[in-house]
Order: structure tokens, then sequence, then C-alpha cells
């Protein structure tokens, strides 16, 4: 039976879920299917387990530096398989879950692998189905680098996977993925490697967060190797390098970037515009050059972030069923938190940016060891910038790294949305004693 549809979305991650979900509140008729597991990267190998990782991590540090605060404790010991285990049951238990959500919209599902037939057909599981309007959703995948041997070593999915925690481990690239990963290992216990090819963490980043992020994780024992390119990997973890050989890693990860899962998707049966490296082309209101065809979240190359995603779904569906001619998400300004350790919130230009565009641009910065580490035998750094510009001093960018900086950032984030100056954050009373209020008290 071949039906056809208001809606289809190809991926069922947070794009293609959140667009079919917002057009069924509309009373459309939607389809949605997925070639792997429902929820996508974010909940099944990116943000949700990636983040119980995280807590674990500061678990693990809380309790190494309890001793500060007068407890004696003694340490039984780590379960990795215990970790994994209520993890992946975590994650289940939200997979799970949208089974019944997806019915109690009246949205049909099919699991399969969705490719374009034309522009208004999509063939799953050799059936073909219509519709007036077809989402493409299809994200990423990491990549891997083209060299000799690179089999031998694991992605981020392949992180999730691991049935023990690495004793040694190398990470090859420094870029957000990479520096989650190395913070979370090195905070569990693995000896941590990093093999960056530029010369500093986080490329694109301010530099004050590319050179407190690198200090602090140096003064915690990973190791930053800059400037490498890894040319090839042996079975026995063995690196080779433009500068040299690295041995005695039991695994070796590879951070070097994400793809859009585009290859076989059928974009060119459509007369789909994309790069080469297949990212799909869209205006600002997410349409590619074929008008009923539409592209979502990190399959469109710009900012590979959940809410991302999600918010250029449901725009999506508002402006096309909800009489909203206008509704589109606006790139700029997009917040959004590093989870390393301690971990990282920024928003919006960094300092060399603004230099490079304003003629007026002051900042403000304060740095200091949080009052949380006073009496830690790891302390950890403090850092926050503020960009601002022209005659009234508007923020255009904001930069933490430190404790709390993940919660931090969201409140701020709606000011400087708002286009607030230098004067409203002074204007606001500070919060006593937290390390966020130096934002409002800055100098
Ligand atoms: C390790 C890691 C950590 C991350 N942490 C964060 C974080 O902390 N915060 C944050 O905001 N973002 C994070 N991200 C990024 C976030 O996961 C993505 O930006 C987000 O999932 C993108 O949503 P999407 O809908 O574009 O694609 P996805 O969520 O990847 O969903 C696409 C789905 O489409 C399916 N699919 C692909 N091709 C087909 C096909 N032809 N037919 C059927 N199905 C298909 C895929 O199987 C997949 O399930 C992280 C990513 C990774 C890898």
């Amino acid at each position: 039976m071949n039906k056809h549809y208001d809606m289809i979305a190809i991926g069922a991650g947070s794009g293609g879920l959140s667009a079919v979900e917002r057009a069924s509140e509309y009373g459309k008729k939607c389809l949605v299917i997925e070639d792997k597991v429902i929820g996508g990267t974010c909940v099944n190998v990116g943000c949700v387990p990636k983040k119980v990782m995280w807590f674990a991590a500061n678990a693990a540090s809380k309790i190494s530096n309890a001793s500060g605060f007068g407890f004696d404790i003694d340490i039984k010991g780590f379960s990795w398989k215990k970790l994994k285990q209520v993890r992946d049951d975590h994650v289940k238990g939200i997979t799970s879950w949208y089974d019944g959500y997806l019915q109690k919209l009246g949205i049909d599902y099919i699991q399969g692998f969705g490719k374009l037939v034309d522009r208004n057909t999509v063939a799953v599981n050799g059936s073909e189905f219509t519709a007036d309007r077809i989402v493409l959703s299809p994200g990423g995948e990491p990549g891997v680098p083209p060299i000799e041997g690179a089999e031998f070593g694991i992605t981020s999915d392949g992180f999730f996977e691991l049935k023990q925690l690495p004793k040694k481990v190398a990470i090859v690239g420094g870029g957000y993925i990479g520096v989650e990963l190395a913070g979370v290992l090195n905070e569990l216990g693995s000896d941590v490697e990093i093999f960056a090819r530029a010369d500093k963490l986080l490329t694109g980043f301010d530099v004050t967060i590319q050179e407190i992020l690198a200090r602090d994780y140096i003064g915690h024992g990973v190791k930053i190797h800059y400037h490498r390119s890894v040319n090839k990997l042996t079975k026995d973890k063995t690196i080779s390098t433009n500068e040299g050989e690295f041995s005695g890693f039991d695994t070796v990860i590879w951070a070097v970037g994400r793809s859009p899962m585009t290859k076989d998707l059928g974009l060119d049966n459509a007369g789909i515009d994309h790069d080469k490296r297949g990212f799909i082309a869209t205006d600002k209101y997410q349409t590619t050059n074929i008008d009923n065809i539409f592209a979502l979240g990190d399959a469109t190359g710009r900012a590979p972030l959940t809410p991302v995603a999600i918010a250029a779904g449901r725009r999506l569906s508002d402006r096309l069923y909800n009489n909203m001619p206008e509704r589109y998400l606006s790139y700029e300004n997009i917040p959004t938190v590093v989870f390393t350790h301690p971990p990282i919130g920024t928003i919006g230009m960094t300092e060399e940016q603004a230099r490079n565009q304003f003629e007026k641009v002051k900042i403000y910065h304060s740095e200091f060891t949080p009052m949380a580490d006073a009496f830690m035998r790891h302390k950890t750094t403090t850092a926050l910038k503020l960009i601002c510009v022209d005659l009234d001093e508007k923020v255009i960018g904001c930069h933490i790294i430190g404790h709390g900086a993940d919660e931090m950032l969201q409140g701020f984030a709606v000011a400087i949305k708002m286009g607030a100056t230098k004067a409203d954050f002074d204007n606001t009373i500070a919060i006593h004693p937290t390390s966020s209020e130096e934002l409002v008290t800055m100098k």
C-alpha cells in the first residue's frame, strides 16, 4: 500500500522528528523514516550518552577532591560496566518513549533507509511513498581519515561501545568532540594524549578559551601534541605522524570531524543542490533549490547542534502549516556549551572576529581560581570574557570557561540576543558568592 502524506521526513533525529511533530500538531499527516535508531545522533551516540559520561567524570573529580573538605573517603573501585549499563538503559528509556509518542500524534514511522526517487517520492524497504513536502534530516556520521590502518581506531560512536575504560588513549582531533572525550577519559583515570592538527585546541573559539583549556588539561595530565597530522595507524595502535611515532596506546579515537549522511539519499534524483562534501544548500527558510524539499540540521553544515536542528524543524512547520510566512531560524548568536572539565559556554563573536569587523572594540576579562577549588588538589581556572563594540558597548560575544559555565550561559544568551549593552550588565545586581557575578561586575 503506497500512501500519500503532507510531509515525509527522512531521518528521525532532532530535526526530522521536530518537523513532523509540529506539522502533526497542525493536523498534517506525516511519515518519518529512520534507518538506525529513533532519536538520531543526539539521543543515541551524542549529547545524551556523552552528558552521562560527563556527569560520571565530574563525580570522579569531586570524589578525588573531597579530602580538601575534610572527607576521608575509601574508594573501593569504579565499574565502567555499570556506568555503561545505566547510560545505555537511560538512552533506551528515551528511544522507547518515542514509539508511543509518535503513535499518540498519529505520525507514521518506518524503520528503513529512505531514498528520494523524485521531488515528491521516497522509496523505503521496496515501497514508495509520496508527499507534498519532503524534509531531509539525515544528520551526519563521524569521519575517519583516509590513511593506512584507520580501521584500528574507533570514532565517537565506538567510544560509546567501549567495554572497559582504556588505560592509555590517543585522541586524534582537537575539536569539541575530541576535547570532550579527552576530559571524560582523563577524569575517569585514562592516560590521554591529544593529537591536534592546528597549533591550538578548539579552532574557531575565542583565544582565551583555547589557552585556558589547554593549560588546565596539561595541568591535569593530558598530553597535547600540536601540529600533528597522523598518517598511519598499526594494529598495535602505533601512530605515525609528521613528527615521529607514538605507541603504547590501547585505544585510538578519531575525532576528525563529521560528514553529512547524504551520499545515498538520492539528492540527484530530485535535482537537489549540494556541495562537494554532500552538505545540502538551503535558503534561510531551510528550502532547497527544489521548492517543496527542505533540509535541516547537521546535513546543512550550519551550527551542528541539537537545539538548532529542533528549532529549524519547528519553525519550518510553523511557516508551512500555521500561516507564519516569515518564520525562520536565525543562525546568529547561537549559544553553545562544550562539556569539557571544566565546561565552556560561548555565544557570539570571538575577540578576533570582533576586531576584524568593528573599529571600536572593548574587551572585559576576568580570570581567577574559583572558590569551589580553593581547597582542592586539582585546581581549575575560571575565565569570563565580554566582547563589546561601538560607543554604547553592545555585548556581541560572551565566552566562559569554568565550573558552572554550562548552566551559566543560557540566561546571558537571552540578554545578548535582546541586544544588551555593558551598561545593562552593570545595572544587574550580582548574585553573591558565585562565579557568574563577575559578568555583571567587570571593569
Ligand atoms: C559525540 C557527540 C556529542 C554531541 N553533543 C552535543 C551536545 O552536547 N549538544 C548539542 O546540541 N549537540 C551535540 N551533538 C550534535 C547533535 O547530536 C547533532 O547536532 C544533532 O543530532 C543533529 O540533528 P539532525 O536531526 O540533523 O541529525 P541526527 O540527530 O543525526 O539524525 C539523523 C538521523 O537520520 C538517520 N538517517 C540518515 N540517513 C537516512 C536515510 N537515508 N534514511 C533513513 N534514516 C536516515 C540517521 O540514522 C539518524 O538517526 C553531539 C554530537 C556528537 C556526535
